[in-house]
């Protein structure tokens, strides 16, 4: 039986995770739920997966989650400070973590410290200090197991070959909602047309980067520190329905892709279980009804968020954190109806070309960096 903490429970990631926990009862247990706003959901979740400990943001809901888990043995913790430190309350035997953006950072580093193995939905995190992260997790002899579909099909092509002998990682993009567009299109897209995601349904944040490409961005520098890869090693490729996850090519030229249909509880479940993989009645892939598979090339001067990762994953230091932190600054402002699509891009590039460059930050320079970027992003939304 493993122990599960969740942080992020109530978002998408989240939510398929507990789905995939009560497929397998017999395997998993739940020891602890976070949740940043949506109490109603987290206390229904409270109920039936009864965890130990929950942990919830917003202390102004105190009254509200107490009220509906007043019948429950729970122990519940409130704000940043406990999430940030919820090893203290419970020792599971691997953390979930799908936080959205670098808010899941802290709590990462803890866990790894505390010796609890990782199933990685935040890459936020990876991009922002993979090196700290990785460093940290060859020390304290801890596990990554990534739930990013893509990273996942890495992972699952890799079992029993030799890092070595990896001459190309390739990740596959559906291409989003607008890959037949021309950067003219895109000025007047708005909030709606970029969140109708034609094959995952996901949380807003990364509906949004998976429009512009910069998901696909992000995932290039998770891959880079995941695999110990360089960048000049990984290459996108434009794959529309989202069947192959990604491939890896090797130094004798074969090439190793994983596939099946795009559902998130399948790299969850394979996170959660291995090295074991847990029978289960998914969707299959049929290869007669669907017997067309196209690739094309990505277009780097439409999605140019695409091209600023992976120069920001070339250049390595504290500039994929500039990227996360600008980037997250800008798609809020998106969703918030504050600034028009293709300024995302041009903050985002602003902050890269006016923070100052560090080689190799440590912890404090990179939340140092992340809070200086995005009042700068801040400010620069103000005057659009
Ligand atoms: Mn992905």
């Amino acid at each position: 039986m493993k122990n599960i903490a969740i942080l992020g429970s109530t978002g998408s990631i989240g939510t398929q995770t507990l789905e995939v926990i009560s497929e397998n009862k017999n395997k998993f247990k739940i020891d602890l739920l976070s949740a940043n706003r949506n109490y109603k959901l987290l206390i229904e979740q409270a109920i039936k997966y009864k965890p130990e400990t929950i942990i919830f943001g917003d202390i102004n809901y105190k009254r509200d989650l107490e009220k509906g888990l007043k019948n429950e043995k729970i122990n519940i913790y409130y704000g940043e400070k406990a999430l940030n430190n919820f090893t203290e309350f419970c020792n599971p035997s691997l953390v979930l973590t799908a936080l959205v953006g670098k808010s899941g950072l802290i709590p990462t580093i803890n866990a790894i410290k505390n010796n609890i193995d990782i199933a990685l939905a935040n890459k936020e995190t990876l991009v922002v200090a993979g090196e700290i992260i990785m460093n940290l997790c060859e020390k304290h002899n801890v596990n990554i197991y990534p739930v990013d579909s893509e990273h996942s099909a890495i992972y699952q092509c890799l079992v029993g070959e030799k890092h070595e002998t990896i001459e190309k990682i390739i990740l596959t993009a559906s291409g989003g909602p607008f890959r037949n567009k021309k950067l003219n299109d895109l000025k007047k897209i708005t909030k709606e047309e970029a969140l109708n995601h034609p094959n995952w349904s996901m949380g807003d944040k990364i509906t949004i980067d998976s429009s512009t490409l910069m998901n696909k961005g992000l995932e290039v520098i998770e891959a880079k520190f995941l695999f110990n890869v360089t960048i000049d090693r990984i290459d996108v490729v434009i794959h529309p329905q989202s069947i192959i996850h990604s491939m890896v090519e090797f130094n004798d030229g074969s090439i190793k892709a994983q596939l099946g249909e795009p559902d998130m509880k399948l790299p969850i479940q394979y996170a959660l279980g291995f090295s074991e993989r847990i029978k289960n009645n998914y969707k299959r892939f049929n290869f007669s009804r669907n017997n067309r598979l196209t690739f094309e090339e990505p277009c780097i001067k439409t999605f140019k968020n695409l091209h600023l990762a992976f120069e920001a994953g070339k250049q390595g230091g504290n500039m994929p954190c500039i990227l996360n932190a600008s980037n997250e600054i800008a798609v809020d402002a998106f969703l918030k109806e504050k600034i028009a699509y293709l300024d995302m891009t041009k903050i985002i590039e602003e902050s890269l070309n006016k923070i100052s460059y560090i080689a190799s930050p440590n912890l404090d320079q990179l939340i140092e960096t992340d809070l200086k970027t995005r009042k700068y992003s801040k400010d620069k939304i103000k005057n659009i």
